[in-house]
């Protein structure tokens, strides 16, 4: 008698934390489901999810990983500096941008070698769609990114007029709500957005970290638009904990952080942190803790502060006088300098509010937790998502942005005032009428990616209906038994 064998699956995520954790999540979801997993990466980028990928393999799961070399020579990186999440200058990360695309020869000996039935590479890796068409493997791109951004990226293409005037905000027409946007986006980031948009063609669809309820009209609206199709199998976190049934993190010792929280009411501490890309200026960190500190609220403050080499900072300059023994005597703040357990932190009782950067992972597990938000984007695609969660959902308080930004690493030059941050918290956070409201429609909001994530929900279904499909692009894999 023949079966088929199962699906040989090799998946290639981008050098950055906000690409790496959902895809490397989305290869564990496939790999639960039988089907044989390859991620294929650069040992410094392999650290930092090996452990979770050992753990289901000792559960039994096909998921290995296959070690490709990091160019550091060629593009003058010192040793060990492999992700965006080293970079601290856009030198530094325009570096690891070329290295993605010097490991081009290197992904297609691995693909010659062994060819898979499917590569699922990130949606940066824009060479791959030649590679996979002169290889003939069957490739479906990752997007790190929502499907509402690629809507918006589209109605500003198809709408320069919405940014004639010199004064915000400006109204994006053409999509299934009523938006606007504080800032005008730079014509570079329309390029950008546009070179990888096109990275997408010839893929068989789009996986995005999102799930149908969320992105609902917009996905329809997208599936017209490019007349691609879009499997929704997120939020990715929530996935391998329901599916895999592993926490979507491992981490030996429980954090400090969590121990303060546990002596914190319910609902009663803000969570700040700004993705692990973000870096903000020294003005801009000032306010940021005078904003914190006039709320009166408690809060855990993330804070990526590097210099020059990579290295965290010794001395605060950039607080105010006295900030850090002022929270620590009332028992009000913590910082962490440094990688926070963020999933974990939003999962706890104590933590009510989330003040975040708007990177799409950050507002996917922010949702899963039931968290509301308090937006401050920090560059490029994060004004958007700012709009989905204040305008279109309405689970979120709007910090908004004085300035469009491309970069993560250069500051703004315009700051935002530390009582505009203050005013949008005490709106979350003070137990008032739309405080209560905002927060019933983030838990409405996490209850559906709940249900999308069981057994007969959106996304599980979705999961399903992905493997099928490319069971169905394989048709003839047999093996004698
Ligand atoms: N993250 C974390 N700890 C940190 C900073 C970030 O665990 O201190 C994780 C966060 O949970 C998310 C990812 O890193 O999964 C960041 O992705 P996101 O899209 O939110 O933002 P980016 O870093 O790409 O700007």
């Amino acid at each position: 008698m023949e079966t088929p064998r199962p699906l040989k699956i090799y998946f290639l995520p981008f050098f950055a934390q906000g690409h790496q954790i959902p895809l490397v999540q989305l290869a564990r979801l496939v790999a639960s489901r039988g089907q044989h997993v390859t991620i294929v990466t650069t040992p410094g980028n392999a650290e930092l999810f090996q452990k979770t990928i050992d753990d289901d393999i000792a559960s039994g799961h096909h998921i290995r990983v296959h070690l490709i070399k990091f160019p550091n020579t060629r593009v003058g990186l010192p040793e060990g500096v492999e992700n965006l999440v080293s970079a601290t200058t856009s030198t530094t990360a325009a570096k690891i941008h070329m290295a993605a695309h010097f490991i081009q020869p290197q992904i297609e000996a691995v693909l010659k070698e062994s060819p898979p039935d499917v590569f699922i590479p990130d949606i940066l890796f824009t060479w791959s769609k030649n590679l996979s068409k002169t290889l003939q493997i069957p490739r479906l791109v990752f997007n790190p990114i929502s499907i509402f951004d690629v809507c918006m990226i589209q109605a500003i293409k198809t709408h320069p007029e919405a940014f004639l005037s010199d004064s915000a905000p400006y109204h994006i027409p053409g999509l299934p709500h009523p938006l606007t946007l504080p800032v005008k986006p730079s014509p570079g980031f329309a390029a950008l957005t546009e070179s990888l948009l096109e990275g997408e063609e010839d893929s068989h669809g789009v996986i995005v970290n999102s799930f149908a309820e969320l992105d609902a009209e917009y996905t329809q609206h997208y599936e017209n638009l490019t007349g691609r199709k879009v499997w929704h199998v997120g939020p990715s976190s929530l996935m391998v904990e329901q599916i895999v049934k592993k926490p979507a993190i491992v981490s030996e010792i429980r954090h400090e952080c969590l121990t303060w929280l546990d002596s914190k009411e319910r609902d009663s501490v803000l969570y700040v942190c700004f993705g692990s890309l973000v870096l903000l200026s020294d003005k801009q960190l000032y306010e940021l803790a005078t904003g914190l500190d006039a709320s009166g609220h408690s809060f855990i403050w993330v804070v990526h502060r590097k210099n020059k080499e990579g290295e965290e900072e010794e001395e605060e300059k950039w607080l105010p006088e006295g900030f850090e023994e002022k929270i620590e005597k009332e028992k009000r703040g913590m910082l962490i300098k440094g990688w926070a357990p963020q999933p974990l932190i939003l999962n706890h009782p104590a933590v009510g509010g989330f003040l975040t950067h708007c990177g799409w992972n950050a507002v996917a597990e922010a949702i899963s937790a039931g968290i509301p938000m308090v937006t401050m984007p920090g560059f490029s695609d994060q004004y958007y998502n700012e709009k989905l969660i204040t305008e279109v959902h309405g689970f979120g308080v709007e910090v908004g942005a004085a300035e469009w930004s491309i970069s993560p690493y250069d500051g703004k030059k315009e700051v935002l005032r530390g009582e505009r941050i203050e005013k949008a918290v005490k709106r979350l956070m003070d137990r008032g009428e739309e405080g209560g409201k905002i927060r019933k429609k983030a838990k409405e909001m996490q209850e559906k990616a709940w249900r999308a994530v069981q057994e007969g929900g959106s996304s599980h279904n979705s999961l399903t209906a992905l493997v099928d499909y490319l069971k169905a692009l394989i048709p003839n894999r047999v093996t004698a038994t």
